[in-house]
């Protein structure tokens, strides 16, 4: 079943309804989070990490009569993309990918068979996400925020006009994306975390990969792997 995400704050111009909303489809042995955005205008879709229960999400975009604009991968792992071949194949819409996770992307098929899940090779990308630029689809508005650790070109959405961000595998409700995988850096998550992730208002709410959303608020004060950051101290 879909979730229906706190979308936030309404602007002081808009009219009730007319905010962004946030739908999380979980699937796959890695329970993964397809997250299908309706966009302001309400017409306007976006398909972010197409994973194993793209279907799903798909027939929700149909559902509401949402035409999909863009596929959106916040990273190249596996259970982010085994759904993007499908959702090419049924929107056309282009796909977009930061550069540096270009290399997992296109060897997407050996990890799909290391983890032992199927997984067709997606389409090549359409086009590079590029960190600080900002990307627009249906009058809603996200940034793109450079946030690697995890994978070495994971980004994250954040929408510049209401306080929600998706996150991908950077962090969960209560833990942080593993790096033990390869081309993955502890080091190089946890300042992406403290420098991108902390920053933004307490009451932003994330959109993960895996699990529920959460808030900034909640992980600076509870996430046991971010004590550290804040002095061994809840904040
Ligand atoms: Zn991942
Ligand atoms: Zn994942």
């Amino acid at each position: 079943m879909p979730v229906r995400g706190a979308a936030g704050r309404l602007r002081p111009s808009q009219e009730k309804g007319d905010e962004i909303e946030i739908l999380t489809f979980a699937g796959g042995p890695f329970v993964q989070n397809t997250i299908l955005v309706a966009c302001d205008d309400g017409r306007t879709g976006l398909l972010v990490d197409p994973g194993a229960a793209t279907p799903a999400a798909l027939a929700a975009a149909r559902d509401r009569k949402l035409d999909i604009a863009a596929l959106l991968v916040t990273h190249a792992h596996v259970d982010h993309v085994d759904g993007v071949a499908l959702a090419k194949a049924e929107t056309s819409a282009p796909i977009h990918l930061h550069p540096l996770d270009r290399p997992i992307y296109d060897n997407v098929s050996e990890w799909a068979t290391f983890f032992g899940v199927p997984c067709e090779q997606p389409p090549p990308p359409d086009a590079d996400l590029v960190p600080g630029v900002n990307v627009a689809f249906g009058e809603s508005e996200f940034e793109v925020v450079f946030a690697p650790g995890h994978a070495p070109g994971h980004v994250m959405f954040v929408s510049t006009s209401e306080p929600v961000a998706i996150v991908g595998d950077v962090i969960f409700r209560g833990s942080i994306g593993r790096t033990d995988l390869p081309s993955a850096n502890y080091g190089v998550l946890m300042e992406s975390i403290r420098s991108q992730v902390l920053t933004l208002p307490s009451e932003t709410v994330l959109y993960p990969g895996h699990g529920p959303e959460t808030t900034v608020g909640l992980e600076r004060g509870t996430n046991p792997f971010l004590l550290h950051l804040n002095g061994g101290r809840g904040a």
